[in-house]
């Protein structure tokens, strides 16, 4: 009997989280009592639920079965009344103290050696659940405060809501996993899903619609959807809607949701003030190319210029290839240095008086004046080719990642002006082409002739 608590205690001292534990548990009971099923349960306190311990911890087990044993346990005076059978199936109690936090169900080994030595070995089981619960709470808790960090960190680099949104819409999602999470934008009195690309959810739509200005965040249908206002100096900037999946809202998640709507409107708020200012400032502050503002503006004078002197004038407009997936895989301040070192190497392989724009995003537009078709090609063949063997190094960037640095591919579209072209079909025509390249398998460049 001590060789075999001993053996457990061994067995699940490296366990670190609930799967791992009941992995461990699952494999030494039917190992050494030929149990043909061993599940842990977990009562929460807070809502009188049942979970199980090693799957869905946050989604309640709805069972008739299961609330039956609870109700059994509930009615036991006596901490020594352990077992309940029904057939073959065993129930065992675990407590803390004397309150009890759940129990064992056990299928197929129905001896009284088991019952014996759970005797025993309940009180350990029970210790180390407590303490790797205790563990994962503590670590959400971190998750939390690093993902508050983060959505206030995302303003040292960003400032475009279109943009920002879906960052912090991605942050949000992948800290409530058992949520479905929207950010909706204030734009014209209007509000705008800015994250994710659609929602179908009839409630939220309409209750996002009626939203007032000064408002708390609410609770509706079936207290599993909350909607918590962004709000900044009382002025409703959006609001983020959170529907579970699983359970009601409990005041845990209340609670991280409401401060990280706090957090979100202040990144907001300082992204819109940003912009506005961003707005009269000439350079793009990530890649020293002008921003999309004064890109506009160069197009019109120089389009005008090649009208007035009948000179050539080329746009190349080029997109980095697959950048979401460098974002994905690497984080977003390695995709940022791989904008950087792209639109460097751009910048690089141009004349003086080409004119480098950021169009948007990973998407750039270069203007090349005195230039016709043919140089176009050759210009954005050089480019296509630099960025090919350029080597992006992350060694600086403190990632997780074995292989520390990366190539990048573009792909470019071209246009020549023409007459009767406005300022805005250049950019059109030669992202048509762009459009081309990438359908056609990327890392190239096609001409569009509009004839
Ligand atoms: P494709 O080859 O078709 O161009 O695929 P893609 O993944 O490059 O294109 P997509 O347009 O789907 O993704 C562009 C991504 O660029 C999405 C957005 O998160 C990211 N992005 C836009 N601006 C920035 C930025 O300033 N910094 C970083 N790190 N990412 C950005
Ligand atoms: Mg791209
Ligand atoms: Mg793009």
């Amino acid at each position: 009997m001590i060789d075999l608590i001993e053996k457990l205690s061994k067995n699940i001292d490296g366990a670190d989280n609930s799967k791992n534990l009941t992995g461990a548990l699952r494999d030494f009971f039917i190992k050494n009592f030929k149990v043909s099923r061993f599940d842990i349960y977990i009562i929460d306190s807070k809502n009188n639920t049942i979970k199980e311990l090693s799957k869905d911890w946050e989604n309640p087990i709805e069972s008739k079965e299961l609330s039956l044993v609870l109700a059994q346990y509930a009615k036991q005076l006596s901490r020594t009344k352990y077992r309940i059978d029904s057939g073959n199936l065993l129930y065992y109690a675990l407590y803390k103290d004397r309150n009890l936090i759940g129990f064992i169900k056990i299928d197929g080994g129905n001896s009284d050696k088991l019952v014996e030595f759970l005797h025993t070995a309940s009180f350990f089981i029970s210790l180390k659940i407590q303490n790797i619960l205790l563990a994962e709470s503590m670590q959400k808790n971190i998750d939390f405060y690093e993902l508050m960090r983060n959505i206030a960190k995302i303003i040292e680099t960003q400032y475009e809501l279109n943009y920002v949104i879906p960052l912090i819409g991605e942050m949000i999602d992948k800290f409530m996993p058992d949520y479905l999470i929207y950010i909706f934008i204030k734009n014209n009195s209007k509000m705008e899903l800015l994250w994710p690309a659609n929602c179908k959810d009839k409630t939220i739509l309409s209750e996002v619609k009626k939203l007032p200005e000064k408002y708390d965040y609410s609770i509706i249908q079936d207290k599993k959807t909350g909607i918590f206002p962004l709000v900044n100096e009382n002025r409703l900037l959006g609001c983020i809607a959170a529907k579970s999946m699983g359970k009601e809202l409990d005041d845990t998640d209340v609670n991280y949701l409401e401060q990280l709507a706090k957090q979100s409107s202040s990144t907001i708020n300082r992204a819109i003030v940003y912009a506005e200012i961003l707005k009269h400032a000439t350079l793009d502050a990530l890649t020293g190319f002008y921003n999309r503002h004064q890109l506009d503006e160069r197009i019109k004078q120089e389009t005008s210029k090649a009208k007035r002197q009948k000179t050539p004038l080329c746009v190349i407009m080029t997109d980095i290839d697959f950048f979401k997936r460098v974002n994905d895989t690497y984080g977003h301040a390695a995709g940022d240095l791989v904008l950087k070192i792209v639109s460097k190497t751009i910048r690089a392989q141009l004349r003086e008086y080409d004119i480098a724009g950021r169009y948007g995003g990973e998407e750039f537009a270069l203007l090349l004046p005195n230039t016709r078709t043919e140089e176009a090609v050759m210009v954005a063949e050089r480019l296509r080719k630099a960025i090919e063997n350029k080597k992006i190094d992350f060694s600086k960037l403190n990632i997780e990642k074995s292989d520390k640095s990366i190539n990048v591919t573009i792909s470019s579209g071209i246009y020549e002006f023409k007459n009767a072209d406005s300022p805005d079909d250049l950019l059109k025509k030669a992202d048509k082409a762009l459009y081309q390249a990438k359908e056609s398998g990327r890392n190239k460049i096609v001409v569009n002739k509009d004839e």
